[in-house]
């Protein structure tokens, strides 16, 4: 499997960053040994800064390429929600440097994904809200109406560079609200009201 995340999919988010609202869908990946595999994270020794971003994820459920739009809806029927870990100092580096982020974004751990996922349809996706709680302190609350490109067009987009396959996971992008995390933090998502993800930094 693989994962996909799409960046400054909220306009709030993307002006937080002093980033431009895309023309297009921006995505970029991470391995699959990206992926949390419980409840804790350590913070690895190579960044000073990581912040969290978390995201609605979509698990694909069908093999795709060249999606149509119009059929885009066909390929999920499930919803989770995750945390996009983002190395921001090596970013910020990255970035300066007009270097891919790989680096920032694709290590060890910073995919959170929910053990949990909801059914969903294409309506009952756009009624969908979360919330990100650091430490009992609400940071950030999203739903799919605020995503700049919505499931569909993000699916029809990406299936055009590459195949989608079932099992593979979309992050869908983070409303504004990101910020550093610290040891010792406990970082708690809910989704319609339902806790999604417990994680504890060490
Ligand atoms: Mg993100």
């Amino acid at each position: 499997m693989k994962i996909i995340c799409i960046g400054r999919n909220y306009a709030d988010h993307a002006a937080e960053m002093n980033a431009e609202v895309p023309s297009a869908p921006v995505f970029f990946m991470k391995p699959d040994t990206a992926l949390l595999k419980d409840d804790v994270f350590y913070f690895p020794g190579f960044t000073n800064e990581i912040h969290y971003e978390c995201e609605l994820v979509v698990k694909i459920d069908r093999v795709g390429k060249h999606i149509d739009y119009a059929f885009a809806h066909k390929y999920y029927t499930s919803v989770g929600l995750g945390i996009d870990f983002t190395a921001r100092d090596l970013q910020a580096i990255c970035k300066a440097k007009g270097l891919p982020w790989e680096m920032a974004k694709s290590f060890d751990q910073s995919a959170v994904v929910s053990k949990e996922w909801l059914s969903i349809t294409p309506e009952t996706l756009t009624t969908l809200s979360f919330e990100f709680y650091q430490n009992k302190v609400l940071k950030q609350q999203g739903n799919p109406s605020m995503m700049l490109y919505n499931v569909d067009q993000i699916i029809a987009y990406i299936s055009q560079f590459i195949t989608l396959k079932s099992g593979d996971l979309i992050f869908t992008g983070t409303p504004a609200g990101v910020g550093p995390i610290a040891r010792g933090d406990e970082l708690v998502g809910t989704l319609n009201g339902q806790e999604m993800y417990r994680i504890t930094i060490k």
